[in-house]
């Protein structure tokens, strides 16, 4: 019993956020409810005025009159059934929906604060499952879940009770192939869940497949791969054939099987309580009220069965909703930080003794880093691939975890600076450019408010997309995207350049953010920025010379250390790692504009 009692505790304890969703639904909650039982209590009516009925027909002499009069009145209480069932179907359901609207809200509100290190880990379409799926099963079991579990639970123990009140010996003998309803009814609806969710998946596959081959045609007939492509459209459609088919046979199972047991039953009381009726121990009233009562039994039977699955189901769901809900930020403001004002930090960068290591790697990606940068200054970080230029950039926003007093932004540690204040004065671009299905207007402003068009103009001929973007028919307003235009790699790299410098932050940091634009172009933004951001702190990563000589300073990382500072002439004249980066063309020198 103690075995039993302990899974099913902690299948309900799983529900236990949910607590708040049902206590603020609580009076429609309580009203459906109530229209659920009254819908019951009515169903349970029908049998005894049949009964009646039909005793009336077999002893005294019937009028039609009293007849019409029972029929009116079955017809009277099936109105009634309609209109309660109504009420509870809508405040019920409702309120299930209701619980799935807030949990995903407050997921998704909750995983938005989560760390970049969590979506490292986490992959994104376990996160879209969690989303859709597991906030659909718990949906159903605190909405139809609950509805069948009630409603079995009541409908069920009184229809027993009338039937042992009609007869003992009887009720128990048409009871027996009650159990293997249930346990049936259990097993084909976990099948035909498990069976659904393949059939679901599959399409998803099916689906995705021809997305890509669609998305990649131009890659597939410049091979002239199409049959290729086509097989694998064909395999997966076959598949996804041959799960419909299974769910279909599961589907095909159910009802005949049920109707086999429902009918044995029958098949005893007709037997045996006809036998009863007989000889005299019973009305015929009460055998047809019986056989009535035994009908209505049959749901109740399957909604237990059904309604364990649906609970487990949600409860399984809430249990990785949870694991969701209980992920701490790594990077979060600490308890003691100031309120959330807004304030300008300056621009004066100071990194003391930072090391750092990414999680899960064995040698520091940073070490022991120790470096100034002024307000107002520009500088340029060098070094070959993986010497920590993007590690150290990402620490300034707190993009990463960095250990406490390492980081300074204007000499306060960047762990005390409200996160929303230190990113909000820190425009940052990186290679990957990302752009939403959205309007190039609202790619840019990205919903910070107060930007009038004309500074957004100036932003876009900063950035030298302007242009570009005049030459679209609905400039501004063109959408992006799947369903939108389509833009060049170095389109896309300008835009995000005036994303970032669209609220003139005091800190801007460009990592390789202009490497598919020509050198000509990265020369012109970089004029126009440098000139608009004269006392602004700028800090780039490029691989080409003629940006990198128009830093104030360049620091030289190698393998996480800084090994280097200086101007270009200072470094040039030293002949240590610029100078070697230099020779080997690791920075680019004026080869590009010459092929031009
Ligand atoms: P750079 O930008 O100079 O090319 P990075 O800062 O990207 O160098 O990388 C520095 C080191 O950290 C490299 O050894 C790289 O493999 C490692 N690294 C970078 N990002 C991650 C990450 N997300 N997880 C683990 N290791 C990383
Ligand atoms: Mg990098």
């Amino acid at each position: 019993m103690k075995r039993l009692a302990l899974p099913f505790a902690k299948t309900l304890k799983n529900f236990h956020p949910l607590k708040q969703y049902f206590f603020q639904n609580r009076w429609p909650l309580a009203i459906g409810l109530l229209s659920l039982l009254l819908v019951d209590f009515l169903q349970l009516l029908i049998p005894l005025v049949i009964k009646s009925a039909i005793n009336l027909l077999t002893a005294q002499n019937p009028t039609v009159q009293i007849l019409f009069q029972k029929g009116l009145t079955i017809f009277g209480i099936a109105l009634l059934i309609a209109l309660f069932r109504y009420i509870w179907r809508h405040l019920i359901l409702g309120h299930s929906r209701k619980v799935e609207q807030n949990l995903r809200n407050r997921l998704f509100s909750h995983v938005q604060t989560l760390s970049p290190s969590f979506y490292q880990r986490t992959k994104t379409g376990d996160l879209m499952a969690r989303a859709i799926n597991d906030i659909n099963a718990i949906r159903m079991a605190t909405g139809i879940g609950l509805v069948a579990l009630t409603d079995g639970t009541v409908l069920g123990v009184a229809a027993i009770g009338f039937m042992l009140s009609i007869n003992v010996k009887l009720t128990l003998i048409s009871l027996i192939p009650a159990p293997i309803i249930v346990i049936f009814t259990k097993i084909i609806t976990r099948r035909l869940a498990s069976g659904f969710e393949s059939v679901q998946r599959t399409f998803s596959d099916l689906t995705e497949r021809v997305r890509e081959a669609f998305a990649g045609i131009r890659v597939i007939k410049a091979y002239g791969r199409e049959s290729w492509e086509y097989d694998k459209i064909e395999e997966q459609g076959r598949h996804y054939v041959s799960v419909n088919m299974n769910l279909a046979k599961s589907l095909a199972l159910f009802f005949p099987m049920m109707a086999i047991f429902t009918n044995l039953g029958l098949a005893i009381v007709i037997w045996l309580g006809g036998r009863l009726t007989i000889l005299g121990d019973m009305t015929t009233g009460d055998f047809v009220a019986f056989i009535s009562y035994l009908n209505l039994l049959t749901w109740p039977m399957m909604a237990m069965g059904w309604v364990t699955n649906l609970v487990q189901r949600g409860s399984a769901s809430m249990r990785r909703i949870n694991q969701i809900l209980e992920e701490v930020p790594e990077i979060r403001d600490e308890d003691d930080a100031p309120s959330e004002d807004f304030y300008q930090i300056k621009g004066k960068i100071e990194i003391r003794a930072l090391s750092y290591k990414y999680p899960g790697q064995n040698t520091n990606a940073l070490k022991d880093l120790r470096l100034r940068i002024d307000p107002g200054e520009t500088v340029a970080l060098v070094g070959r691939v993986g010497s920590g230029k993007s590690t150290l950039l990402n620490a300034i926003p707190r993009l990463l975890d960095v250990p406490p007093a390492s980081v300074f932004a204007d000499d306060i540690d960047i762990r005390e600076i409200p996160l929303k204040t230190l990113r909000g004065n820190i425009g940052f671009v990186t290679q990957e450019t990302f752009l939403f299905s959205d309007t190039i207007r609202n790619n840019v402003v990205f919903g910070r408010e107060g930007i009038s068009d004309d500074e957004l103009k100036s932003v876009l001929q900063t950035a030298d997309i302007f242009e570009d973007v005049c030459t679209l028919d609905k400039g501004l307003e063109t959408r992006l995207g799947e369903r939108g235009m389509t833009l060049s790699g170095g389109q896309r790299q300008r835009l995000t350049i005036a994303r970032a410098i669209v609220n003139s932050p005091p800190i801007l940091i460009l990592d390789d953010a202009l490497s598919m634009v020509d050198t000509r172009t990265e020369e012109r933004i970089l004029s126009r920025i440098l000139e608009l951001r004269q006392n602004r702190t700028n800090l780039i990563v490029s691989h080409r010379a003629s940006t990198i000589i128009r830093a104030d300073r360049i620091f030289v990382l190698d393998q996480g250390e800084l090994v280097e500072e200086g101007t270009h002439d200072e470094l040039m004249d030293k002949g240590g790692l610029y100078t070697t980066l230099y020779k080997e063309q690791l920075i680019f020198q004026e080869l590009e504009m010459g092929a031009m």
